[in-house]
This record gives structure tokens, C-alpha cells and sequence, in this order.
């Protein structure tokens, strides 16, 4: 995909991510790899319901910015890391939901999660007699002490995890596929919610 293709993409994702409150008050992150392994990324403090050309930059594969005299948001990092451990990751989305904010506090080290048909959404699950297990990390300003956190636990789980009030990391092969499981995710948080809701006694 060429740099003007993905920020046309990311311009538009942006606009309907946040209609659906998920990226409220310039929060989160939006990133696509482009053909030559470069990534076009949003820059930090851009307004994600209206973004224009000059909100999105280029960053080389180590999150270092080409031909731009803008830094890169210090998020960049983790999707640079999403882009490195998964070659077969096109898009990563990184939002800041009410529900994910509020569930992910009331949470331990991870989100597990089994027998719900949503999780067909997932690769690799074609039953909902299946378990996933999310990882939710401790926030944390510090990213390369926060990326080494993460490290350890993104290889196996699902194309996702949680921040703990903070928000949630999403990635698929191409937009469709990363708008696909962000969508499982926040579906699954409003479950959890619900549940929780509903159960409480
Ligand atoms: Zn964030």
C-alpha cells in the first residue's frame, strides 16, 4: 500500500472509530504498514474524528520518523513492536473506549474469555467452544519498560490486548480484518460489563 492510500484509509477509520466513542478527545493511535515496510501513523494529539493529511506521519520499522521533523508519538513504539513480532500485520488500532478503560481496571493480569460465538471474529477459532486469554498490562509512561512488559506475552494470545485504564491494542493483516476484531473486543467488553451488571448481587 502506498503512503497516500493509507492515509486515506486512516482518515477514515479515524472518523469512524471515533463516531463510535472509542477515541475520545484526541486519545489513541492509529498505524498502517506500508509496501516497503515503513508505517503511516497518526501523530500524537490529532483529533482522530477529523484528521487531515498533516496528522498522519511515515516512521521507519524502529519508530523513527523519515523526512519529518515531528516526533512520533511515544505510543509508536508498541506498534512498531506489533509490527515486528506479527510480518503478517498490516494494521494496528489503539483506542481509548469507556469500556475498555473501566474493564480493564476491574481485571488481573488477563481477560479470560470462552464459549461465546463472538470469538469466531478471532483467526484461527472456528468454534465458540473456545478459550482466549487477553492480556491486560499495568500502565505505564515509561513505553520501552512497557514494550519489554508486553514482549513477554504477545506471541500466543489473541490479535489483542488491554492497558489497564488505558485503553486497547487491535491488529489484523489489512483494515478490514483489524476493524473486525476491534469490534469483537469492544463487543466482548460490553458482555463482560453487562454480565457483571447483571450477576451482581
Ligand atoms: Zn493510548
Amino acid at each position: 500500500m502506498s503512503y497516500e492510500t493509507a492515509v486515506e484509509a486512516l482518515i477514515d477509520v479515524g472518523g469512524r472509530l471515533h463516531d463510535r466513542g472509542w477515541l475520545p478527545a484526541t486519545s489513541g493511535n492509529l498505524s498502517v504498514r506500508l509496501g516497503d515496510g515503513s508505517i503511516a501513523i497518526t501523530v500524537s494529539g490529532a483529533h482522530k474524528g477529523g484528521l487531515r493529511e498533516s496528522d498522519l506521519m511515515r516512521v521507519n520499522g524502529e519508530g523513527r520518523a523519515i523526512d519529518d521533523h515531528r516526533r512520533p508519538s511515544a505510543e509508536t513504539l508498541l506498534h512498531t513492536q506489533i509490527y515486528a513480532t506479527f510480518p503478517e500485520v498490516g494494521v494496528v488500532l489503539h483506542t481509548h473506549s469507556v469500556n475498555a478503560t473501566v474493564i480493564s481496571r476491574l481485571l488481573g493480569r488477563s481477560w479470560e474469555i470462552d464459549d461465546l460465538e463472538i470469538l469466531k471474529a478471532f483467526p484461527g477459532i472456528d468454534t465458540h467452544e473456545s478459550r482466549v486469554s487477553v492480556p491486560v498490562f499495568d500502565n505505564d509512561q515509561d513505553m520501552v519498560r512497557l514494550a519489554g512488559e508486553v514482549e513477554r506475552h504477545l506471541h500466543d494470545g489473541p490479535p489483542g490486548y488491554l492497558i489497564r485504564g488505558h485503553g486497547l491494542y487491535a491488529w489484523g493483516a489489512d483494515m478490514d480484518a483489524a476493524v473486525r476484531h476491534l469490534e469483537a473486543f469492544e463487543f466482548l467488553l460490553q458482555c463482560e460489563l453487562l454480565t457483571r451488571e447483571v450477576t451482581r448481587s
